[in-house]
């Protein structure tokens, strides 16, 4: 029976590790698992809490009412997991800028990500996983068999999130989604907890310029090593 590895893509905000990761979980029959909407998922709950306002996060009530935040993916019909909050899917309300303007806020709470980690660590257990986020190949799966780190320019990917959007219908401008992307970046890059950074052994790769079938292509090599070793393409 094939090797059955686990797939971690990191990368900066909008960079196409989604789709990247969906692509190859889909065609090697493995787990999708998308870190950033549980992140969003918790974000969401603080906005309907009220515990984020102008002042900024309230992180004493955030971290007394973790216990409360129930995290999972559900299947409702679709072939992909979808994030639930408390036993509700939450899809499309995570993905808008409201949920994007705060996420930053919440993911840098270290009580928030020991909390998903362990989530993510137990979601993973059989392997045959692919999963996206900013710390996955650092911290969460450090072992990780195969580890890309997805980058373009900032113009780049805030281009394809407006389209993104706009193909589901969804309110935002280009100013305003390459500002939140510059500023996720920033925040991400910068916490304390986990920062945003490549991994020493990630395979680091700017899709900026790429075609979907140079990047597919360019990403079954990379598994196939991975799953295979370096002799067999
Ligand atoms: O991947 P996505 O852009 O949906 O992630 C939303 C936010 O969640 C990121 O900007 C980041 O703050 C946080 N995140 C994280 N660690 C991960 C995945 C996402 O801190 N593994």
């Amino acid at each position: 029976m094939e090797k059955r590895i686990i797939v971690a893509i990191d990368g900066h905000s909008s960079s196409g590790k989604s789709s990247m990761a969906k692509q190859l979980a889909k065609k090697h029959a493995y787990l999708y698992i998308d870190s950033g909407a549980m992140y969003r998922a918790v974000a969401l709950y603080c906005l309907r809490k009220g515990w984020i306002r102008a002042s900024g996060l309230d992180q004493a009530a955030l971290s007394a009412g973790l216990k409360d935040i129930k995290i999972s993916f559900c299947s409702t019909g679709g072939k992909l997991p979808r994030i639930c909050l408390n036993g509700d899917e939450v899809e499309n309300e995570i993905r808008g800028m409201e949920v994007s303007g705060v996420v930053s806020l919440v993911s840098a709470v270290p009580e928030v990500r020991s909390y998903l980690v362990d989530i993510q660590r137990s979601l993973a257990k059989d392997k045959g996983v692919v999963m996206d986020g900013r710390d996955i190949g650092t911290a969460v799966f450090p072992e990780a068999e195969l580890k890309i780190f997805l980058t373009a320019d900032a113009s780049v990917r805030a281009k394809r999130r407006y389209l993104e959007l706009k193909d589901k219908g969804m309110d935002a401008s280009y100013e305003e989604i390459l500002h939140n992307i510059e500023m996720r970046d920033k925040m991400d890059l910068n916490r304390k907890a986990s920062p945003l950074r490549k991994a020493d052994d990630a395979i680091e790769l700017d899709n900026g310029q790429m075609s979907p079938e140079e990047q597919d292509a360019w990403l079954e090599t990379r598994f196939n090593e991975a799953v295979y070793g370096n002799n067999r393409n």
